[in-house]
């Protein structure tokens, strides 16, 4: 049994305090595994091996939101080229103006608790 120090849950906000996107990587089928999970998805397996995105990736979907204040926001899929996808938001750029199959990179922004977006998200 897992103790809380090592829950998959607090390794990944561990990560982003310090800048960083973690996913998981299955033992037995190499899926990609993100959230984090204390089970793979795919084949039941329960060795999950903790990595580090490089936080490069590709707009899968993207969706303008309404703001109470102020502009829309981009809320976004994001497939990330380790093989897993994310909703998370594209930042600088007009929520409108974000296109489906561009390329974006992480920002962890500081926060309580720290944020993963993404910038980039025009032209392929
Ligand atoms: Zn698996």
């Amino acid at each position: 049994m897992r103790d809380l120090v090592t829950s998959p849950h607090v390794a990944y906000r561990d990560g982003l305090a310090r800048g960083v996107l973690l996913f998981q990587r299955c033992d037995a089928c190499s899926a990609a595994v993100f959230p984090p999970r204390v089970v793979c998805p795919s084949c039941g397996g329960a060795d999950l091996s903790t990595e580090q995105s490089a936080g490069l990736g590709e707009v899968y979907s993207t969706t303008a939101v309404a703001a109470k204040d102020g502009e829309p926001y981009a809320v976004c899929l994001i497939d990330l080229d380790e093989g897993f996808r994310m909703m998370s938001t594209v930042t600088g750029v007009a929520a409108a103006d974000v296109e489906i199959g561009s390329r974006v990179t992480l920002v962890v922004e500081d926060g309580d608790p720290p944020r993963p977006t993404f910038v980039g998200g025009t032209g392929r």
